[in-house]
């Protein structure tokens, strides 16, 4: 994903965001942004449409857009539906919705953002545009309550959110009979690290100067 192209679409949607109350209702500003600029930045590839990297209707992303980035210029958006979610992403979906604990309809889309921003290859916190894991811990700890108190271990996101899916299920991903033992220990609680994308922008602008 393109560095720049991220933070022109964070930094325009920025300029657009309504007044806010709070630090909370900043950050959630923030968080929102990033995702969005995350999705736009794909849908500058030729066939990608933003829908599909938001898991949202065009309907749901011009509501988020009127209610956080009044002054975003909705004609910048292509009106194309997501693609059909797979099964992981619709059962990773409904495990945050049932979890949810902020402010709606916010706490709603995320859901739905979260599920279709983890199908991603990266660490969540970098497929969701953040600028590290701590911005993923709030985030989840102010919308999704319960789910981010049980990851008492600090596992990785994605792997903690497929444990819980095969728990409910009545089955284990883990190999091992418990994690001091296990081969996959690194994969499951390894650091979380690695440069943001406005992070990675800014190195190599000093590089190059
Ligand atoms: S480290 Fe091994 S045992 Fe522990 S959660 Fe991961 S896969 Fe399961």
């Amino acid at each position: 994903m393109p560095e720049s192209t991220f933070a022109h679409h964070y930094v325009a949607l920025r300029a657009a965001a309504r007044w806010v109350h709070g630090e909370a209702e900043a950050f959630d500003g923030h968080v929102l942004a990033a995702i969005l600029a995350a999705a736009l930045t794909e849908a500058e590839a030729p066939g990608v449409c933003v829908a599909d990297g938001l898991g949202l209707s065009p309907a749901e992303i011009s509501r988020l857009l009127e209610c956080h980035f009044p002054g975003y210029a909705v004609s910048r958006l292509d009106g194309l539906a997501p693609g059909v979610p797979s099964e992981e992403e619709t059962l990773l979906a409904d495990l945050l919705l049932a979890h949810r604990s902020g402010p709606e309809p916010v706490s709603s889309w995320l859901a739905s953002l979260i599920a279709r921003r983890a199908m991603r290859p990266d660490h969540l916190w970098q497929d969701l545009g953040l600028n590290d894991r701590g911005e993923l811990n709030r985030l989840l700890a102010r919308h999704f309550r319960t789910l981010h108190a049980g990851n008492t271990g600090n596992m990785r996101w994605k792997k903690y959110f497929y444990r819980v899916l095969c728990e409910a299920e009545g089955f284990s991903l883990c190999a091992a009979p418990s994690c001091s033992v296990c081969s996959d220990f690194i994969d499951c609680f390894g650091a979380e690290d690695g440069l943001s994308r406005l992070a990675g922008l800014r190195r190599r602008i000093e590089e190059a100067a």
